[in-house]
């Protein structure tokens, strides 16, 4: 893990470390119906997501994160979860995650897999970011897509987004 990684506790940080090792979602997907990449230009990471939807469900996921480990950690986390969840199911994780970033629980009831680990970053408002940074490129793709679009027509940033805290 690299140097810029805050001191969380230790098992959520073997998981994070776990995800940053093995992400989820490398796989390349073909001819995806919406792309977009997202950047987070104060800790310098960046990210790729590639949906392949069936009807109203993500398919396949595709999600190429480069940067800090709770970056790269926060989108496999997020490829793990949302694969052959319906765009609507989500649009919901998302909201879940920027909750969480911003100090709420995580709810019940709801599958959240590795989550949990993140909770951790809110104590890092700088690192927060880096969490939210796939999730507000996805929740940017899927908007993209509900309007039509392959592609929003501008790229995600944490500091243009307006969701960022
Ligand atoms: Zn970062």
């Amino acid at each position: 893990m690299d140097s810029r990684t805050p001191e969380l506790d230790s098992l959520y940080r073997d998981v994070l470390l776990d995800h940053y090792r093995s992400p989820r979602g490398r796989t390349e997907v073909p001819a995806p119906d919406v792309v977009n990449e997202g950047q987070n230009p104060l800790c310098g990471d960046e990210v790729r997501v590639a949906v392949k939807l069936a009807a109203d469900t993500l398919d396949r996921i595709h999600v190429h994160g480069k940067g800090c480990s709770i970056s790269v950690a926060s989108g496999s986390m997020m490829a793990e979860l949302v694969a052959g969840k319906s765009m609507g199911q989500a649009e919901k994780l998302i909201a879940v995650v920027k909750d969480l970033m911003h100090g709420k629980p995580l709810p019940e009831g709801l599958e959240t897999g590795d989550l949990d680990a993140l909770q951790g970053v809110q104590k890092f408002p700088v690192r927060v970011k880096c969490a939210l940074l796939p999730w507000m490129t996805l929740e940017d793709a899927l908007r993209a897509r509900r309007q039509g679009q392959v592609h929003p027509t501008a790229p995600t940033s944490t500091e243009t987004g307006g969701e960022a805290p």
